[in-house]
């Protein structure tokens, strides 16, 4: 049987670790595990890496501890503005939304655009519009509610400030989340699914729902899911940009990702990393920060869950 894999991810940067109990890792590594666990099983019953990584995706959006999904961060009016998108690397079908509100699990209707519209990437009103015509239910804005990022969002509302999940102060937690999968066909996906910066405003949108910038697949290259300061990866291209060292210098997967993570957007200022995935079914999860929640499992009896370095 070919090698198939799946790696998921919860934000790049942790909390400083001090700051981290026992408890409190213990159940960031469950509800990876959760995530990574149901999106293999996708994988082993012969399903699509497209399955697998939604599957993934939405656990962790269900998860109030990531920055997706319930948990988003707050923007400066006090609610919540998601993205997502996700690429399907056997026909190159993608789908991406942003600045959603409301809408339980953001990488479904990035899904639905993909498969339900002749578009890539719809955004705010015209995006609700168009769940709104697929029967999608509403949440309130109590369902998104974390203390922890409520807490954030108070200690910077009345300032010019947005604050990044990334930034090293003490109190920073991390969390966008993404997933990417092989699967026994030897095709790739890639999602990804923010609630993007607190304090956020004038629409601003990052990497996460950019095709190529935060999230690709290609079936010749490789998925790739990001996570980091997103106005650098949306500048470097990133998802893109390890596709492209793999398919024109004909690096591996490994080398492309940390030459990408650790020199090429590290150059330009930003901090962050990425999970990839390539059509054998390798993996590679680097990143320049603290640390990344992340994990990842194989067919080859290979499991992974950790956050920091
Ligand atoms: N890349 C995301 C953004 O800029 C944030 C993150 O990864 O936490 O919206």
């Amino acid at each position: 049987m070919k090698k198939f894999s799946i790696a998921i991810h919860g934000g790049a940067g942790t909390l400083v670790k001090g700051m981290m109990t026992q408890e409190l890792e213990a159940k960031y590594k469950s509800d990876l595990k959760a995530a990574l666990d149901q999106g293999y099983a996708i994988l082993n019953e012969g399903g699509t890496a497209l399955d697998a990584v939604e599957v993934a995706v939405k656990i962790l959006e269900d998860s109030p501890l990531f920055n997706a999904g319930k948990g988003s961060v707050f923007t400066a009016t006090e609610s919540h503005e998601m993205d997502a998108s996700i690429m399907d690397g056997k026909t190159l079908n993608a789908g991406a939304v942003s600045l959603i509100t409301g809408i339980k699990n953001p990488v479904s209707l990035a899904r639905d655009v993909m498969e339900q519209s002749d578009h890539v990437f719809l955004a705010g009103e015209g995006a609700m519009k168009f769940a709104k015509e697929l029967n999608y239910t509403l949440e309130d804005d109590t369902y998104f509610y974390d203390e922890f990022r409520h807490k954030q969002w108070l200690e910077i509302k009345d300032t010019d400030q947005f604050q990044l999940d990334h930034s090293t102060k003490k109190d920073s937690k991390f969390g966008t989340v993404g997933a990417v999968a092989c699967d026994q066909n030897g095709n790739i996906a890639a999602a990804t699914s923010t609630g993007g910066m607190t304090n956020k405003k004038w629409g601003r949108v990052g990497d996460s729902p950019m095709i190529g910038a935060g999230n690709y697949a290609n079936n010749k290259t490789c998925a790739i899911s990001c996570t980091g300061s997103g106005e650098f990866f949306i500048r470097g291209v990133v998802a893109y940009d390890v596709a492209c060292l793999m398919e024109h210098k004909n690096m591996s997967l490994h080398d492309a990702s940390e030459e990408v993570i650790n020199k090429r957007i590290l150059e330009i200022g930003g901090d962050g990393g990425l999970i990839a995935v390539d059509a054998k079914g390798n993996i590679a999860m680097p990143f320049n920060t603290e640390g990344m929640y992340r994990a990842s499992k194989t067919s080859e009896g290979e499991e992974a869950i950790s956050i920091y370095k």
